[in-house]
């Protein structure tokens, strides 16, 4: 394939992407496939000879583009985003292009050097202190991996990785009950074993960790012999957004000498937006800080940043060579697969940096400030309709809400919901998921595609109340 081949398709992708782009709001949000029909197409036996670009394009048209749910388009309620922007796109274009592996700095000067100015970009722009180091992770699970790691080994001294986990003490974690599943495989992968993380009730308007219940769990295990090594904080958890008071947390560590690490994978980046930064208070004490561009601020999956306090720690952890020669960049060179559990590592900071250059910090909030502003008034208009009630009212762009009838018992409730959920998605003109919340199913919403415009709110209302009257 020459490079006529190459420019060639490259303008049809470009296009493609464009027209897509422009009219993903006509489609289905939810795939409305049956399982195997993607599969069913598809030749179970690879194909011998070369097969002509058109033919490939045609079937990835016919073929997958049918099968996929469309995380871009401005109706996607569910989950959490994963939203897109055009210079992400343009940047994750020259990065396959380049096709540069960032492992260590001579491996790409240019990778890893942007990735150390635009995490830095990014730890002034949520209001993190100076001091605090970032490293790009590929997903939150793995920025959380390495943190449960690091505290691990700091309450081992160092001992784990050489030693292993046998004959040491069990090693605590400390969480509230609201926490993203990504902590509980960080514990398992990590050796801890879910038996040693402790879920800490939570309590208030917040469904923050009850401060009492966890000092008192970490006194209690360290006079068992137990070894309390990590807490980790919830900002915006999955379900209903549930956070901690952070520095209620951060002094408890402190006070126990445990690693604090803190999983803001989806509203941390609303913390761009310095009237928001009530949430985060306390943030600044903790020993490390996730979140995910990837998620909430217009760059494409995978993005995920995580600061660090203290980099030698983790690099101690992770950095497998010889302590001598582990500088972490005293020498002015970082070789960044030493912050992280993979050895290989994409070049994601440059669509970071596109996507930071071409909004400016002001178009990011004006975004993010929208559909906080657009979530709000969604709720409102649940509220006021006969039938509906908010359960939790938005904790930034999330809320959740159930359909009530008066007569019916919570089974009867949660299978009246769940009807409705999957009336709303078959239908396509959005797409929601659902959650538990206090024993409940609750039907959450959450607002961050980059194109959301109020005629989404519009239509997504329209479609939830007329299915809803028609069960
Ligand atoms: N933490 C929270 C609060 C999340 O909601 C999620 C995913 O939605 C994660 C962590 C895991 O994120 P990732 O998919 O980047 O691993």
């Amino acid at each position: 394939m020459d490079n006529t081949w190459l420019r060639t398709w490259s303008r049809r992708a470009a296009d493609w992407g464009a027209d897509y782009r422009r009219t993903v709001r006509e489609r289905p949000v939810r795939a409305q496939s049956a399982p195997g029909d993607i599969a069913r197409q598809v030749p179970a036996a690879p194909p011998e000879a070369a097969e002509a670009m058109e033919a490939i394009f045609a079937d990835f048209e016919k073929i997958v583009v049918p099968g996929i749910t469309h995380w871009q388009h401005p109706r996607f309620f569910a989950y959490f985003p994963a939203n897109s922007s055009p210079p992400s796109l343009v940047a994750e274009y020259l990065t396959a292009a380049m096709g540069a592996q960032g492992m260590l700095w001579q491996t790409s000067p240019a990778a890893t050097e942007l990735e150390t100015v635009v995490t830095q970009w990014l730890r002034q722009m949520i209001g993190l202190p100076d001091g605090f180091h970032g490293v790009i992770q590929d997903t939150a699970s793995t920025a959380t991996f390495a943190a449960i790691l690091t505290g691990r080994e700091k309450a081992l001294g160092f001992s784990g990785n050489t030693k292993g986990l046998a004959g040491q003490p069990p090693v605590r974690v400390y969480a509230s009950d609201q926490v993203h599943t990504s902590i509980d495989k960080a514990c398992w992968m990590a050796g801890i074993g879910q038996e040693n993380l402790v879920k800490v009730p939570t309590a208030g308007p917040h469904l923050a960790m009850d401060a009492g219940a966890l000092e008192a769990a970490i006194v209690a295990d360290r006079a068992s012999g137990m070894l309390p090594a990590t807490i980790v904080a919830a900002l915006g958890g999955t379900s209903v957004g549930a956070s901690d008071d952070i520095r209620a947390v951060a002094g408890i560590a402190r006070r126990h000498g445990l690693y604090l690490h803190v999983d803001a994978a989806w509203a941390g980046s609303a913390m761009i937006c310095p009237e928001l930064r009530y949430w985060m208070a306390g943030a600044e004490l903790a020993d490390s800080f996730v979140f995910n561009p990837h998620k909430w601020l217009m760059t494409n999956f995978d993005c995920s940043v995580l600061f660090l306090r203290d980099p030698d720690a983790l690099v101690r952890t992770l950095g497998i060579r010889p302590s001598y020669l582990a500088t972490h960049g005293k020498d002015g060179i970082l070789n960044y697969s030493e912050w992280s559990p993979q050895l290989g590592r994409r070049f994601r900071a440059l669509k970071l940096w596109f996507v930071i250059r071409a909004y400016g910090v002001e178009g990011l909030r004006k975004i993010i400030r929208g559909h906080i502003a657009m979530a709000e008034d969604f709720a409102r208009r649940i509220a006021a309709e006969p039938g509906f009630e908010i359960v939790t009212p938005p904790m930034l762009s999330l809320f959740t809400f159930r359909l009530v009838r008066p007569g019916l018992d919570a089974a009867g409730l949660d299978a009246l919901n769940q009807r409705l959920l999957d009336a709303v998605n078959d239908d396509g003109r959005t797409y929601l998921t659902p959650a538990r919340h206090q024993g409940k199913l609750v039907i959450r919403v959450q607002i961050g595609q980059t194109e959301t415009a109020l005629e989404d709110i519009d239509i997504a209302f329209a479609a939830i109340r007329d299915l809803a009257g028609r069960l």
